[in-house]
């Protein structure tokens, strides 16, 4: 689908270009392009026929400056070191885009889980959770979900830990189901904050996005909701995808119909509504209004960034375009809402369900999705003023702009100790 851009590389070049613009001193850059510290282990798992299998997991810790760190766990094939170092520094970032109170760390488990059982999953799990004791709290570290993994997985992970330290401390993890100590509104929380940066992208160019025309790239927790929230908004959903493929109808869909067809099909391809079947790289390049890549890095590199027609792009995934897309993207009128921004809706609800979990009192989704509205538009505006002050290529640069100054301010203010 793309050239394979390392996303640590890429990581690391999004922070040069933003420091090009900004006045940090260039020791502490370097640290702002590493991660504190990574974990590397090796999990033994009993399979449900008695054999023993091992496999790797990560967990990164990136930054802490300006507080615990926080990011998901994955579940996936291609998971590695690389990988996980890189979706731990967006988070660092993402965090001080939307000026939450938080680091960034992100970990994963090398796997397909659609290669295991339940119960097979829930051992390996737990087994995940004992190594991650040590490094996880309240205060410390905070995972909660990302790629393959949802409330099933926090709940048990948050279970181990408990029974492990003999306490209760829902804080420890976000993504919870609600009989957990889960957030109303957090499920939606990603695609939502996708919904709302687009909207106010369209706001700002002055365009209509009642009408607007639509292409979701991944049709997972991000994308479906992303899609079925800019259909209330009046958008129309004219393509989305999956890992099988993609489907099209210019008339355009009913994103919640489509969602439902692929949680009883498995996929979103074989919609009978459908006029046309695409490959996901054909729905890449489609000539709609709004682009939402949200399924996994490097999904747009810079050859299909030369053939894409899109007017924005909104990341709901976490690095779905390479630097290379971006640089060739610099040179057209196209807006891209970048991931640290335009996918932040998850961890702000998690540090709300947090906050919850640490006062033990809960809120109305209503007061939810007030209170990520705010935030999400705060940090546009935010975003915007940077944008246009400084002059900046783009809104990536921008929004790095943004985070790396909260960072390096909120070290700065610590002093450099031992
Ligand atoms: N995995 C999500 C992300 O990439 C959410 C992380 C969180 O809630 O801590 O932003």
């Amino acid at each position: 689908m793309s050239d394979q851009a390392n996303p640590f590389e890429s990581l690391q070049e999004q922070i040069d270009d933003a420091a090009a613009h900004l006045d940090v001193d260039a020791g502490l850059i370097e640290r702002l392009k590493n991660p504190e510290r990574v974990l590397e282990t090796n999990l033994t798992v009993e399979r449900d026929d008695g054999t023993l299998e091992t496999v790797r997991a990560y967990r990164s810790q990136f930054n802490g400056d300006r507080g615990p760190y926080k990011g998901g766990i994955r579940y996936h094939p291609d998971v590695n070191m690389d990988e996980v170092k890189a979706l731990s520094g967006w988070m660092v970032y993402k965090c001080a885009v939307v000026d939450i109170p938080y680091g960034g760390g992100k970990g994963g488990i090398a796997i397909d889980p659609t290669d295991y059982s339940e119960t097979e999953l829930e051992r390996l799990t737990r087994a995940f959770a004992m190594e991650l004791r040590p490094l996880i709290g309240e205060d410390i570290d905070i995972p909660a979900p990302d790629v393959n993994t949802g409330q099933r997985e926090m709940n048990w992970i948050k279970d181990t830990y408990e029974k492990l330290e003999n306490t209760t401390a829902p804080g420890v993890i976000t993504g919870k189901a609600l009989d957990s100590g889960g957030s109303e509104g957090r499920v939606e929380a990603t695609g939502r904050s996708t919904m709302l940066a687009a909207r106010e992208m369209f706001d700002y160019l002055d365009r209509d996005i009642e009408g607007a025309t639509v292409a979701v790239q991944g049709y997972g927790n991000a994308g479906s909701v992303a899609a079925y929230l800019l259909d209330d908004l009046g958008a129309k959903i004219v393509a989305m995808s999956d890992t099988s493929g993609g489907t099209y109808s210019p008339d355009g869909f009913d994103a919640r119909e489509v969602k439902e067809f692929k949680s009883e099909t498995g996929s979103v391809v074989g919609y009978p509504e459908a006029t046309e079947e695409l490959t996901n790289e054909e729905l890449l390049a489609l000539d709609v209004d709004l682009l939402v890549p949200a399924a996994l890095e490097n999904a747009v590199d810079a050859d299909l960034a030369r053939e894409l027609r899109a007017d924005v792009v909104a990341e709901a995934a976490n690095g779905p375009l390479t630097p290379g897309a971006d640089e060739v993207l610099e040179e057209t009128d196209v807006y891209v809402l970048p991931d640290i921004f335009a996918n932040a809706g998850g961890v702000t609800v998690s540090y709300f369900e947090w906050v919850q979990n640490r006062q033990r009192f809960y809120w109305t989704e209503q007061r939810v999705n007030e209170e990520l509205e705010r935030l999400i538009c705060d940090a546009f505006d935010d975003l915007i003023e940077t944008y246009e002050e400084l002059d900046l290529p783009n809104l990536r640069t921008a929004a790095y702009v943004v985070a790396i100054q909260r960072v390096a301010n909120s070290y700065e203010e610590a002093g450099n100790w031992p």
